[in-house]
């Protein structure tokens, strides 16, 4: 796994985003971030290999099996940026404002042919579903529980980069029919609203610096991510004050493509 392409698209003098870095271990969290950039769309994240594994969601997951998501596959991210809540000042890559939309942690659901190969729950079980582009999933998020599939797409347009999957629910308890993820403009960490934490004129924030509010945590693994928002959260939201709108173009096109579910 490398972070080279993460590196190489950020000044890390200019972004509060944390530096690129390899960690040994992998503790199978997830993180979801809205991220309100040049487009708004939600960053989709799975720890292993000792990086986030990471989608760029246009329209956002959905609690709802007959939603079927086009996710881009995008660089890795460090595991740091699992806590990244904040603003990407104008004019770097992704300028916006970050939040932090649901955390949890994932677990693989082996398909018969990967089962019996690797020892289940596994990194390496886990990248044998990544690498044939059937990875299920399922997930233990505040927001986000149960059962996912996501399928590498073979797209029929010409110059595609082989970088579109589909997200989807699978049917358990967990399906919401219906969902609209516009209902829930809340951050994870901070119970902000994606306008409070890019100091939006108008918003809660803007008018009272209060302090954010939020229940008792009892993972500490979450309990730790906080922990560390709270140091970096002072510089954060100093820079976080007016509404950044990146220059550049984002990479995602919002339309869905023209494409047929065939796993490779
Ligand atoms: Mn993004």
């Amino acid at each position: 796994m490398s972070l080279d392409e993460y590196k190489r698209k950020r000044r890390f003098e200019e972004t509060p985003e944390p530096p690129p870095k390899l960690e040994k271990k992998s503790k199978h969290r997830f993180v979801v971030q809205k991220h309100r950039a040049t487009r708004l769309h939600y960053d989709f994240r799975l720890e292993m290999e000792g990086v986030l594994k990471s989608w760029a969601v246009p329209k956002g997951p959905s609690l709802d099996p007959a939603d079927k998501r086009l996710a881009m596959q995008v660089e890795d991210h460090p595991v740091s940026y699992f806590d990244f809540e904040g603003t990407i000042p104008e004019g770097n890559y992704g300028a916006g404002t970050v939040m932090v939309w649901d955390v949890g942690t994932w677990e693989p659901l082996s398909p018969e042919p990967v089962k019996g190969k690797f020892v289940p729950g596994t990194d390496a079980e886990a990248s044998a579903m990544l690498k044939k582009g059937d990875f299920k999933i399922r997930l233990h998020g505040k927001k986000l529980n149960g059962d996912f599939g996501l399928i590498h797409m073979k797209s029929r347009r010409p110059g595609t980069k082989g970088t579109e999957w589909l997200l989807i629910k699978k049917q358990d308890d967990a399906v919401v029919q219906g969902y609209d993820i516009d209902q829930y403009d809340e951050s994870a960490l901070t119970g902000r609203s994606i306008a409070e934490i890019g100091g939006d004129q108008g918003s809660k924030q803007w008018q009272s610096s209060r302090p954010a509010s939020r229940g008792a945590v009892k993972a500490p693994w979450l309990a730790d991510a906080i922990a560390k928002f709270d140091e970096k959260k002072n510089r954060l939201t100093t820079e976080g004050t007016g509404d950044h709108k990146g220059k550049k173009k984002g990479k995602k096109k919002g339309a869905e493509p023209g494409v047929s579910p065939s796993p490779r």
